[in-house]
């Protein structure tokens, strides 16, 4: 497929940054003017800096940019609303072909920005940054997150696995995404129910170049279960499993108290009549909450309101392609 020359927005949420936002700012406009100057990006390219409410120097920082530079557009939150909003906010504004999202804090190194470049002109929609190594992290961060990859397959929630927040998407499937009204964002899931053409660009990724994790443990498992609750009613449909396991095991052990009680004269007085009803009640409770349950995952879905589908490609012969399509 061949495409005219592109231009690119990079997207940047900046919470509390102040330390490494000058020296990110600097490496992305090298960047810009590199990717320029081998013509592979549309002069009208630019670098969105979303201050995600920081209480530190970072807003009076990205203002400076923006201020001397056109090619910067810089813009603030009115309080902290997380990665996510910050990001989700940024990639709103943009208008650009290409859009890039990543961190403040060079985790994940700039230069790769231009193999995802090539990767869109080779015809992907969508290209996800993966990490080849995670040296940088802690072998708790490493086991947490990996092991969190895992356990969202195993809800049947597609993820691809080692990918964060840094990815390129094309306009139109940047504007796809934007069809999904839900509140609870957590982009790498949604960005991947979105399909269209995709590939990876492999890197590794790099300790922060200053400051700290602004993601503490407490942040970082709330994402965890927002991620879990948004994608997946597996917990729900659990709680219907588990109706049917102790109802089984119920039956079983109701099998042998009536053995017990009749064959033998062993039980003891009330055992029987107080067994037995407590099984098949706590069996038949469990049952209905999992059936509560699936009405539930049903509403659940539905007051998601995703769109059904997007179109990725359409060939008719006698009229011309809807203008969304080009
Ligand atoms: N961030 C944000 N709002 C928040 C927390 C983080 O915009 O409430 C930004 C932060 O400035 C950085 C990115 O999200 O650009 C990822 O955060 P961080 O690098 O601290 O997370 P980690 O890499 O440690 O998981
Ligand atoms: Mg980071």
């Amino acid at each position: 497929m061949i495409k005219t020359l592109a231009s690119l927005a990079i997207v940047v949420p900046c919470y509390n940054e102040e330390e490494v936002i000058n020296e990110t700012v600097s490496r992305l406009k090298v960047l810009l003017a590199k990717l320029l100057s081998e013509n592979k990006i549309a002069p009208k390219s630019r670098l969105y800096l979303v201050d995600d409410g920081s209480r530190d120097k970072t807003w009076e920082l990205l203002h400076g940019f923006a201020r001397t530079d056109p090619s910067i557009v810089a813009v603030k939150l009115s309080r902290n609303k997380g990665h996510q909003n910050a990001l989700y906010a940024g990639l709103c504004l943009t208008e650009e072909d290409m859009v890039v999202s990543i961190d403040a804090d060079l985790q994940d190194d700039p230069a790769n920005i231009e193999r995802m470049v090539d990767e869109y002109y080779l015809g992907n929609d969508v290209v996800y940054g993966v990490r080849s190594k995670r040296d940088s992290d802690t072998f708790f961060k490493r086991f947490t997150a990996e092991g969190y990859y895992h356990l969202m397959r195993a809800m049947g929630v597609d993820l691809v696995f080692n990918h964060a927040d840094f990815r390129l998407m094309s306009r139109r499937a940047l504007d796809a995404f934007k069809q999904y009204p839900e509140f609870n964002l957590f982009l790498r899931g949604i960005i991947r129910e979105v399909g269209f053409p995709s590939s990876i660009v492999e890197y590794e990724r790099h300790a922060r170049f200053a400051g700290e994790s602004k993601y503490p443990l407490a942040k970082m498992l709330s994402f965890a279960w927002e991620g879990i609750t948004s994608f997946s009613i597996v917990p729900l449909r659990l709680i219907t499993v588990l109706g049917f396991c102790t109802g089984l095991v119920s039956f079983v052990v109701l099998v042998w108290v009536l053995l017990v009680r009749v064959f033998t004269d062993s039980a003891i007085p009330g055992w029987a009549s107080i067994l037995i009803p407590l099984l098949f009640v706590g069996s038949v409770q469990l049952l209905c909450l999992g059936i509560i349950g699936e009405y539930l995952g049903k509403l659940y879905s539905e007051t998601k309101r995703r769109p059904k589908y997007h179109l990725s490609d359409m060939v008719v012969m006698d009229k011309e392609p809807p203008s969304s399509m080009e």
